[in-house]
């Protein structure tokens, strides 16, 4: 298959001329990636099961690994949602269109197919001028996956998508870098309590603070490596996600002291003439001599960190890295989704610099 790819000029005015190829291929079952504010997406019509089936086959991705449903209109949900819990409106009232994915109960119209054989569904509606306008034109809800090879790190711009998707899919529409850069929120609003399954650039005190109570964490993604005692509530969380091809290591603890293990491995890693990278930040990186040098954005501003990260981990494959030591970041605010991706990244391979702390 040869994939066209199309360039939108002003991705804040999308021209509905432009968006009429992709929005008909979507309708009649085929695959368009297509932007939106936290990653490119694959998207697919996701009433029509065959084409949810191309999405799996085109990533490579697990069939029990659920769809996530974008809508661009708030009169598109009840169709495919038997009810809208009172923690869901809030959420929806609060945060769409945005990074949030809420999960509901699912209608007859949602096929298995879309759901992994779930009763719920995810739904979303994003915040990016030509994802929203794409969806509208195609008049069908879109599932819409990170358009990477599943396991490979998401795709922040048209460039990364096209080399995964090249000859897999039937069209790429490029409208430039994405702004958040890491996958959306997931909250569950299907059960007794609202809980977060997956967190992204929607916060955990973002959340509670609309809801009006604390909200938690699925404890399966704070309890580290999946367990068979802790099974994650979204099945995809389970995968080993975001990988770069590179044995990623990160290094936790007093800034001081983190430099000076990186420093350490680092050297240890090239004497034994290893290609090696190192994760950092604008703050530190003059800290650090051997080795590949990259700095994800400012620790002080973490929307930048979250912005480079899979674009980092992307070019550190490119550079055929070995061994690759990244520096960690706080637990909490837009930090919780940076961490959750690295130490997925990472395979949980997570270095204490200080004794007394434990995972
Ligand atoms: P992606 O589409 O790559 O952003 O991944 C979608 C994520 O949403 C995966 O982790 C899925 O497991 C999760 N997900 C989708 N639908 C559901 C659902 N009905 N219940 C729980 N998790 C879901
Ligand atoms: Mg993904």
């Amino acid at each position: 298959m040869v994939t066209e790819r199309i360039y939108i000029e002003d991705k804040d005015h999308p021209k509905e001329a432009q968006l009429k190829k992709p929005a008909e291929i979507l309708k009649n079952g085929g695959l368009v990636a297509f932007p939106t504010e936290t990653v490119y997406g694959l998207g697919a019509n996701a009433l029509n099961e065959e084409a949810a089936k191309k999405i799996y086959a085109a990533k490579g991705r697990p069939s029990d690994n659920p769809l996530i449903a974008h809508i661009a209109d708030f009169k598109d949900l009840p169709d495919l949602v038997l009810e809208v819990p009172e923690a869901g409106k809030k959420l929806m009232e609060a945060f769409w269109p945005g990074p949030l994915t809420l999960i509901f109960p699912k209608s007859r119209r949602v096929p298995y197919g879309t759901t992994g054989g779930l009763d719920t569904v995810a739904v979303r509606m994003p915040d990016h001028p030509v994802a929203n306008a794409l969806i509208r034109l195609a008049g069908v809800p879109i599932a819409a996956p990170s358009a990477n090879t599943s396991g490979r790190p998401s795709p922040t711009t048209a460039d990364h998508v096209c080399q995964d998707m090249n000859g897999k899919i039937e069209m790429i529409v490029d409208g430039g870098a994405v702004g958040i850069g890491v996958e959306s929120t997931i909250i569950d609003v299907s059960g007794n309590e609202p809980m977060i399954l997956r967190p992204g650039a929607i916060t955990q005190e973002m959340a509670s603070k609309v809801l009006g109570q604390e909200i938690r964490l699925d404890p399966a993604i704070t309890s580290g490596p999946m367990s068979q005692e802790v099974k994650p509530k979204a099945p995809g969380m389970k995968y080993k996600h975001y990988a770069p091809k590179a044995d990623l290591t990160l290094v936790e603890g007093e800034p001081e002291a983190v430099i000076g293990t990186i420093n350490r491995l680092v050297k240890e890693k090239l004497s034994k003439g290893f290609q090696v990278g190192i994760i950092c930040t604008e703050e530190t990186k003059e800290h650090y001599h051997d080795g590949m040098i990259k700095s994800m954005g400012f620790r002080a501003k973490e929307e930048t960190i979250a912005h480079n990260l899979y674009a980092v981990l992307r070019e550190f494959d490119d550079l055929n890295a070995d061994f690759i030591f990244s520096e960690s970041f706080q637990d909490t605010h837009l930090g919780q989704a940076i961490m959750n991706r690295l130490t997925k990244a990472a395979g949980y391979h997570i270095i204490q610099t200080e004794k007394e702390k434990t995972l």
